[in-house]
Order: C-alpha cells, then sequence, then structure tokens
C-alpha cells in the first residue's frame, strides 16, 4: 500500500495497492497529462532524488524543491508574533524540512489556494503536530487524501491567526483563496498572498487571470471583476505568487487595477486592433 503522488502536479492520493488509474486534477481541463503519459511516484521516492530549498523571496520564507516538482510552485512560511502559516505547499517534506522549521517555531496552521497546490498537505500536518489544513469548501471535491486535519471553510473570508485573513476570490477555482497578512511586505504595508488565483507575470509588474496558465483558457470580464472586488476592501501594498522571485514588492493595487483594466481590454475589441 503507498500514498502515490502524481508527477505532474504533485497531488498525494489516499492509500492504494496500485497507483491510480489517471489523476482527476490533471485529466482537469486545467492541467494537462504530459504526452508521454500519467506518471506515479512516492515521497520515499521523491526523498531520494530530491531536496528541499529554502530562500528569502520578497522577505518571506520560501521552500521549494531541487530539482523542480511537478507545476514548480514554492510555498511562503508566514512568521507572525502568533505563529507560523505554510501558505501553499508543496509534495516534498522530509526529516531535514520538519528540522529546519521546527527550529523557526513549526506550523500552526496551512493555508492552501487552490486544488494544484494541496500536494501532500496531510503530511505536512502530520509532521507539525496536526496542524489545520484551511480549504474553501467550494473545492472539496479535489481534495484526493481525505483527512481530519482538512478544515473545510464556507463564505467570502475567515481569520485563522491575528492579521491573516482567507479570502474566496474565486476565478481559477470556484473556491480559489488568496491570503491577506496585514502586515506582511517589505515594508509591512500589508500582502496578499495569492497562489495562482491572481497569477503575478514574468515582468512581476502585473497579473494574470485564467481558468488554466498551461492550457491557455482565459477567464472572463465577470470572473476578473469578481476576482479584484474580494480583495478591494483590504489594505495591501505587496502581492506574493505562487513561483520564485515573482513577488510586486510595493505599488500592487495600482499593479491590480490595471491588469484588470489590461485583461478587459484585450477579452474585448482588443483583438480587432
Ligand atoms: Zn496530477
Ligand atoms: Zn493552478
Amino acid at each position: 500500500m503507498a500514498h502515490f503522488i502524481c508527477g505532474t502536479c504533485g497531488t498525494q492520493y489516499a492509500e492504494t495497492e496500485a497507483p491510480p488509474e489517471r489523476c482527476l486534477i490533471c485529466a482537469d481541463e486545467r492541467q494537462y497529462v504530459p504526452a508521454a503519459g500519467q506518471r506515479w511516484t512516492t515521497l520515499e521516492a521523491m526523498r531520494r532524488t530530491l531536496a528541499a530549498t529554502f530562500r528569502q523571496d520578497g522577505g518571506v520564507l520560501g521552500i521549494g524543491t531541487a530539482p523542480s516538482f511537478g507545476i514548480g510552485q514554492r510555498a511562503l512560511l508566514l512568521r507572525t508574533p502568533a505563529g507560523n502559516v505554510l501558505w501553499d505547499c508543496i509534495s516534498l517534506i522530509d526529516d531535514a524540512m520538519v528540522e529546519i522549521i521546527g527550529a523557526l517555531g513549526g506550523i500552526q496552521a496551512i493555508a492552501i489556494s487552490h486544488p494544484h497546490y494541496y500536494t501532500s498537505m496531510v503530511e505536512w500536518s502530520r509532521r507539525f503536530g496536526g496542524a489545520p489544513v484551511h480549504l474553501h469548501a467550494a473545492d472539496r471535491q479535489w481534495a484526493l487524501r481525505p483527512d481530519a486535519c482538512l478544515d473545510f471553510w464556507e463564505g467570502e473570508t475567515k481569520e485563522i491567526l491575528p492579521g491573516l485573513t482567507l479570502i474566496r476570490a474565486g476565478g481559477h477555482y470556484a473556491g480559489g483563496t488568496v491570503l491577506h497578512w496585514d502586515r506582511g511586505g517589505p515594508e509591512g504595508r500589508g500582502a496578499l498572498m495569492t497562489g495562482d488565483i491572481l497569477q503575478v507575470t514574468a515582468d512581476s509588474r502585473f497579473l494574470g487571470f485564467m481558468r488554466s496558465y498551461p492550457n491557455y483558457i482565459p477567464l472572463g470580464a465577470a470572473a476578473v471583476r469578481r476576482v479584484a472586488d474580494s480583495v478591494s476592501g483590504f489594505d495591501f501594498d505587496a502581492i506574493y505568487g505562487a513561483f520564485w522571485d515573482r513577488v510586486i514588492p510595493r505599488g500592487a493595487r495600482a499593479a491590480l487595477d490595471a491588469s484588470v483594466a489590461r485583461h478587459i481590454h484585450w477579452l474585448g475589441r482588443g483583438a480587432l486592433e
């Protein structure tokens, strides 16, 4: 028996004798099965060839994998006086990572933007004292390793620690979530952690909004406006995306406004210019 992990998206499944027939996350139109076919691995196999990487990204401790694995995102360890939160997640978790993060105070809660980063969330919770994993209930069907640590929250916002609030933005996934940190950002003027929900672009000056990034399926104007409206009541100056160096360190609200206008422009008459 093993908890198999999809090699393409990094999702860990409930324990089975043989690998699942297919990865439900990758079979969905928002992800993809590679032309070479579905691949499976396990944490034990990954630990033989992969190592964790730690570095500051926009002043926040990032946790990634080398070589890159799955979608290639890095998680963030948000360190606050009230405790540490792991924002988003990665598939690899090993003894060295537990020791290093433990020395920084461990993890009191885990929150994840959307199913592409659910990865090995249950393993992470177990290694850190059963920390709750906060997932929006609208994406419940995509939690493929059920466990008591999973907290499916409902509604539009949820404060998980003082100053750290989850916001349901929707868009990319129905339960697409961003995290507002009131003291976050290089100057402490507030930050949004956005995963793929507001995707920081390659130039780190704009944001993209897609139903599928690998398959180039855009979101419509109403969905993009809803994402922007969901965060409009929160103060922030920085935005942290899902990947290394995809950080807008300041002026992020203006970047969001400009990005929404640009996206909607090109959805409409832009294509005729
Ligand atoms: Zn997959
Ligand atoms: Zn995604």
